[in-house]
């Protein structure tokens, strides 16, 4: 998959609304940390348990499917690289994405606790462009052990987190908010991103947060395209 669409993203950002142009490539998948790209830009990786809602979420930011949306839980087990370019003419991408392998479902947890080692854990640990971490937990299912574990796994690394509850759309503004209450109990964060891939809410302040991973922030303000 190579394609290099253009992508409209607008975010609400105060009373101000602005246009975010992004131009996604697949840039490839790895099985070990040699096949791992050179670090030509900063890195946004996305974590979360199988069926989490990664692959919908990743594709509703990009405006394409760029992330495969499996029918099989847990079928990716690859790290997945994701070039952004403000400008696609640039040489070298302005934010990489990467796609981690989803974890936690019983059937292949065994697989995937043999993988982690390999090459999931030294990507996370030693990846030096890696600036955050996005840690996806299911809005709609109680604070799991797997995403503690995890978490607390990269905050003992200095790992900057983010944490966003997806499929925010399935929940009732009280149902959601005692949601967010409890997992940032149980989760030890201060802040929890609600987001829905389906409505498309909490995107914007996701935008956000990418693009000040990037080295120059400066995104075109395109007022006329509105
Ligand atoms: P992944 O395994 O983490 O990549 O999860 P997927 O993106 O494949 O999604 C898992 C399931 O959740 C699929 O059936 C999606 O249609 C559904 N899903 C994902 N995001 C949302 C969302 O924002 N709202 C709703 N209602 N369903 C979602």
């Amino acid at each position: 998959m190579h394609s290099a669409l253009g992508r409209s993203q607008r975010s609400p950002l105060g009373d101000q609304t602005i246009t975010i142009k992004v131009h996604a490539r697949f840039l490839k998948s790895a099985t070990a940390p040699e096949q791992f790209p050179v670090p030509t830009a900063p890195e946004v990786s996305f974590l979360g348990r199988s069926n989490v809602g990664k692959s919908s979420l990743i594709n509703a930011l990009l405006g394409q499917k760029v992330a495969h949306v499996s029918s099989t839980p847990g079928r990716t087990r690859t790290v997945n690289f994701i070039e952004l370019r403000q400008k696609p003419e640039s040489l070298e991408p302005d934010l990489i994405l990467a796609d981690l392998p989803g974890y936690g479902y019983a059937k292949i947890s065994k697989e995937i606790r043999a993988e982690w080692p390999k090459f999931i854990e030294p990507y996370l640990s030693e990846r030096e462009s890696l600036r955050l971490c996005v840690c996806l937990v299911d809005a709609n299912v109680a604070p799991q052990k797997s995403d503690r574990q995890l978490m607390d796994w990269l905050r003992h690394r200095d790992r900057e987190l983010l944490v966003v509850a997806t499929k925010a759309d399935r929940l009732s503004s009280n149902q959601l908010s005692q949601s967010l209450s409890q997992l940032k109990r149980e989760h030890q964060v201060e802040q929890i991103l609600p987001v829905s891939a389906k409505t498309g809410s909490g995107m914007g302040e996701l935008w956000r947060k990418l693009r000040a991973c990037m080295g120059n922030s400066e995104i075109p303000v395109d007022p006329a395209s509105d």
